[in-house]
């Protein structure tokens, strides 16, 4: 079987990730999902780099033991990743047994080669970066990244590593494998810096504890960036498994960040030339995630948290945002005005009201079993073989975007044949059953189709669609799934709206939404609409005026653009009042309020409810101290399930504004009623 290993960046612990992190994971997810569905014994590596200064000061200041701090932050990244269905086969941290054997391994392989001696380290330090800097690329005395750190001044013993002996193997590398370092303005860009020399770098750290000690002098430490790149052969069994190290090394691809290229595609080859181990085939370099055109930054407030995206509107349109909006390579940016317009644009009106229709059709003409009755339309079979093919192609050079937009050019086409074959007319002829059966067979196996090209982008999504349409959601294969199919009987499955319309709002929009305990819905809940899923609606989003065409009629293949979009609730996505009563709102007051440890966000309330006092976990602890919430009258969800968090049980919400990109602001009072009150 052909195998295919692929890497990401193993992630610094010093904060839990951001949304330009997730944009990594999210990416490298759909290339290892591409190539399991392509037939590739696929093993996709993740992990946490641990190593570092800055980690051992975070928990030191947190009162807490290195390693311990480190095991709480991977279960920050790992419910991330689960969250966004990220669907890595290993996850590696630095500090494990297996990272440390491979890290010795190697180490001892360079320095039995003589490219490791010993010298003196003298120059700046950036303890940020952890990395040392010269002179030249300090803007007024600082690190150019971290303006207002003065580097330290270092004189300290170093191993070094004979970088600058490797500057011709690597160009001839680079000219041998044109395809090592992607897309090709990175290449270029290390190329000049290859051709202008390169310096033997510093290996080792004296006197730090925190770190895995040089197998040959053990009161010095691998320096970091050198222990985390080992990252990718140690977790393949480098210095303790070999059999699985060979069955897996070289790695077919590094997925990294731009700024880290130099490490990927100078040092980390040469560290494996001078180990006289085979070199990973191929890194790409992907761009940065922008918010408004700002870099994304917890310091600067511009840092968007995954999660929150994620529940916004579930994990498959954020996955398909990230894939289909950004081109891999470039730098992208995310707003969250454009988020909503391209879940409008894309899911909600094109192929989701595309299934609805497709799907609520086979059950009012057909009682929802399809079959062919004759050849499939030549036009869309032609086209399905098209996109299917430049798919492919797209996908196996990496460019998902290309990829993503291959597939919604079969959703279009298919919305297309619709409204040219008008299935509704066909129905109300006799003599054009055959015809009808076979319209709504091709339109079911366009979405088949574009469903499993678009699998491994949202992958969730992508099975359920195939689960409507009739098709198997298991062991898919591109070989034998990924092309047109005019053949078998399919049992359509009716049910409700895949993507519920999500209201246009603006990032100054305050609208007040819960805060307190994360949201927890994996997507939206299906909302009650006559006008989804069935054969007596035309479309999603409009209901049918007087004059309108007969029920079973499709909307414009176009979606409205989403600008239009109402900025007050649809009416079908409007509730009740009694749906509103059920959530039951009170006046509470906050006895006591406390940090919740290991956690940024999150702060422990006591409240009184009138009736009763109770617990409540809420996420407000970035806009307020906890000493100034005490006295304060808030409001509570009362009714909500208990929830557990970061190890507490939460008995209830606290209301509060949530701006996005902004703090919260709990609701309150001018003239506080009685703790208990009913709020509606
Ligand atoms: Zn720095």
């Amino acid at each position: 079987m052909k195998r295919f290993f692929l890497t990401t960046a193993i992630d610094y612990v010093n904060s839990r990730p951001h949304l330009g992190t997730a944009y990594e994971k999210v990416c490298a997810d759909v290339i290892a999902r591409y190539k399991r569905l392509c037939g590739f014994d696929t093993r996709f590596l993740m992990g946490n780099d641990e190593h570092s200064q800055n980690v051992f000061k975070q928990a030191t200041e947190q009162r807490l033991d290195p390693l311990t701090y480190c095991g709480l932050m991977e279960q920050e990244f790992r419910k991330t990743w689960q969250r966004l269905d990220v669907s890595f086969d290993d996850f590696i941290r630095t500090t494990e047994p297996r990272h440390k054997a491979g890290v010795t391994e190697l180490t001892n392989r360079i320095y039995a080669a003589g490219d490791i001696y010993e010298g003196v380290y003298e120059g700046w330090y950036c303890v940020s970066c952890e990395e040392f800097k010269q002179e030249k690329d300090l803007v007024n005395g600082n690190c150019p990244l971290h303006p207002t750190q003065k580097p330290e001044w270092i004189r300290e013993k170093n191993y070094f590593f004979r970088l600058s002996t490797y500057q011709q193997p690597l160009l001839d590398h680079f000219a041998a494998h044109p395809e090592f370092l992607q897309p090709e303005i990175r290449r270029n860009e290390i190329l000049r810096l290859i051709e202008g020399g390169l310096m033997d770098i510093s290996v080792s750290r004296a006197g730090q504890s925190w770190g895995i000690p040089l197998p040959f002098d053990p009161g010095s430490v691998v320096y970091v960036w050198f222990d985390a790149l080992i990252n990718y052969a140690s977790a393949v069994g480098l210095g303790a498994d070999m059999e699985l190290f060979e069955r897996w090394w070289p790695a077919d691809l590094h997925v990294i960040g731009k700024d880290i290229t130099r490490f990927h595609t100078v040092i980390w080859p040469a560290m494996l030339m001078a180990a006289r181990l085979p070199l990973p085939r191929q890194v790409f370099g992907h761009g940065f995630m922008t918010l408004n055109g700002q870099r994304m930054s917890k310091s600067l407030g511009t840092a968007i948290d995954p999660i929150e995206a994620a529940n916004r509107v579930g994990h498959d349109p954020l996955r398909l945002y990230l894939v289909k909006e950004i081109v891999f390579g470039s730098d992208g940016d995310f707003t969250w005005e454009r988020y909503d317009e391209r879940y409008n644009a894309d899911l909600a009106n094109n192929l989701g009201n595309l299934v609805s229709r497709v799907v609520a059709m086979a059950a009012r003409y057909r009682g929802s079993r399809l079959a062919p009755t004759g050849a499939g339309s030549d036009q869309l079979v032609r086209i399905g073989e098209q996109v299917a093919d430049d798919y492919r192609k797209a996908m196996d050079r990496f460019v998902l975007h290309e990829g993503a937009a291959a597939a919604f050019r079969l959703v279009d086409a298919a919305n297309e044949y619709i409204a040219a074959t008008a299935p509704w007319t066909l129905a109300k002829d006799p003599s054009a059953a055959a015809r009808l059966t076979q319209v709504l067979f091709d339109a079911a196996e366009a979405i088949r189709l574009a469903a499993v090209l678009l699998e491994p982008i949202i992958p969730s999504s992508s099975r359920e669609i195939l689960r409507r349409v009739g098709a198997a959601t298991d062991g898919l294969n591109f070989d034998r799934d990924g092309h047109w199919r005019n053949d078998g009987e399919r049992v359509i499955v009716q049910d409700g709206p895949l993507w519920p319309r999500k209201e246009h709002t603006t990032v100054n929009d305050n609208e007040t939404k819960p805060s307190g305990v994360p949201p927890t819905a994996a997507a939206p809940a299906p909302v009650p609409s006559s006008a989804q899923g069935t054969a007596d609606a035309p479309s999603v989003s409009s209901t049918p005026a007087p004059g309108t065409p007969a029920p079973g009629t499709p909307a414009p293949s176009t979606p409205a653009p989403s600008t239009a979009a109402p900025s007050t609730a649809a009416p079908e996505n409007r509730i009740s009042i009694d749906e509103f009563m059920k959530v039951e709102l009170r006046v509470a007051k906050v006895l006591a309020a406390e940090r919740v440890p290991k956690s940024n966000r999150l702060l422990k309330l006591q409240v009184d409810v009138g009736t009763e006092h109770r617990t409540l976990v809420a996420g407000i602890a970035e806009a307020y101290e906890p000493e100034s919430l005490v006295g304060k009258t808030v409001v509570i969800v009362f009714n909500l399930k208990p929830a557990k968090l970061m190890g507490i049980e939460s008995n209830g919400m606290v209301l509060a504004a949530s701006p996005d990109g902004g703090k919260p602001t709990v609701v309150s009072f001018d003239e506080p009623p009685a703790p208990g009150t009913r709020v509606r």
